[in-house]
């Protein structure tokens, strides 16, 4: 199904999200697209070829985004902080050219500190980049050589500091906690820290197992040290407390900002805008039609790079109906602070019946009693205490 460029009441938001799939290593924890970039070389990487196919994508897609406005470009991955600048640049260049992007557009780079230096956050700066989010993951050695990772805590420090030097206006760092071992205390002042080191954002991830990683397989053989699970809930609560503490304001689950420091593309995500997916095994997402027949479609790039440069089509196309969507927004709306409007999400994705079925009317009140939401008129939210069970409460309110 192709999404139609006249189905919105413009102008509608959109996010552009571009993925480099190469690595320096694969993490032993990751079920991202990614490929280490040795046995041969990181330079043996084709960047030109790269952005070559990434431009023709995106010619090709620009126009079923027509009246979109452009609020955020993201470059994921995989590591984009091993993609040349000018290689880069040159996408955010074609972004710019092709689609309406708004002035004060946000460009977010994901960083590795084994990839980013002061002359590389220069030279993104000088390409356009506005935002980098670097993958610190611990300030401990012992978590971060547990982790796979290639860096080690000097190194997150010396990254975060260098793109400060560099003058980037907008620097975040991911850490990830409930780690084997890892106390809350730990865990918290990690996230204090990093905070301390100047961060106006942090990502706090909690670390999942996922099935097709090493640790993965590890797990199903019984011989992955597991955190316990009521240190990792007072691990959350310890980091939340402290971060809030120091005037970050706890967004999303995962997620704490500065006011008016909140990342605008996961926004986007988390409230149901389209997203034009560009690269290697990138989603993107449209809506298509209007009234009985308003849904949207997501689209999933070839995974494999090789394939992506040839010029193969997308792996999957998944048409998605307007109870799907509905469904969507509410499993990524209960992540933000703010909850969702029920009312206003059926509304907008034109759903033509009241979103408060019997079903979701009884789950609704089940959960109120709880304390696993609160609700204000059609808006539900999940409170703080209750976050760690965000998706099973999403998934009772299906
Ligand atoms: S650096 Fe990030 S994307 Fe690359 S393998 Fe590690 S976790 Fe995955």
């Amino acid at each position: 199904m192709k999404p139609s460029s006249a189905i919105l009441p413009a102008p509608s938001c959109a996010g552009v999200y571009v993925h480099f799939p190469w690595c320096l290593a694969k993490c032993p924890y990751c079920d991202f697209v990614s490929y280490a970039a040795p046995p041969t070389d990181p330079a043996a990487i084709d960047h030109a070829r790269y952005a070559d196919a990434v431009l023709r994508e995106l010619y090709a897609r620009a126009p079923a985004f027509d009246g979109r406005r452009v609020q955020s470009i993201f470059f994921g991955g995989g590591t984009p902080s091993l993609w040349t600048p000018r290689e880069l640049g040159r996408v955010i260049a074609g972004v710019r050219a092709e689609l309406a992007v708004t002035g004060d557009v946000e460009v977010t780079v994901e960083c590795n500190p084994t990839s980013l230096d002061e002359d590389k956050a220069r030279a993104l700066l000088d390409a356009g980049v506005g935002r980098l989010s670097i993958g610190v993951q611990s300030l401990r050695d012992e978590r971060l050589a547990f982790l796979g990772r290639l860096h080690d805590a000097s190194g997150a420090v010396a990254a975060v500091r260098a793109a400060m030097r560099a003058g980037m206006p907008r620097v975040s760092g991911d850490l990830i906690f409930g780690l084997p071992g890892q106390s809350a205390e730990e865990a918290r002042d990690e996230a204090t820290a990093l905070a301390d080191l100047g961060l106006a954002h942090l990502s706090c991830y909690q670390l999942t197992i996922e099935s097709g990683t090493r640790f993965g397989e590890l797990a199903r053989r019984g011989r992955l040290p597991l955190a316990d699970d009521g240190i990792v809930a007072d691990a959350f609560l310890a980091i939340d407390e402290a971060l809030t503490a120091r005037g970050f304001g706890h967004y999303e689950i995962s997620n704490y900002a500065r006011p008016g420091e909140e990342a605008r593309h996961n926004l986007g995500y988390w409230r149901g805008d389209e997203y034009l997916g560009l690269g290697c095994g990138a989603y993107g997402f449209a809506r298509t039609g209007r009234g009985a027949e308003a849904g949207g479609v997501r689209w999933r790039n070839a995974v494999s790079p090789e394939r992506y440069m040839g010029g193969v089509a997308p792996e999957s196309t998944e048409p998605l109906d307007a109870q799907t969507l509905l469904r969507e927004r509410i499993m990524l709306g209960l992540r933000r602070s703010e909850g969702l409007d029920l009312d206003c999400a059926a509304r907008e994705l034109q759903l033509g019946a009241s979103p408060w079925t019997p079903e979701r009317s009884r789950a609704s009140a089940w959960l109120e009693q709880r304390r696993r939401i609160v609700r204000d008129g059609s808006r539900i939210a999940i409170p703080k205490a209750a976050w760690l069970w965000t998706d099973d409460t999403a998934a009772r309110l299906f």
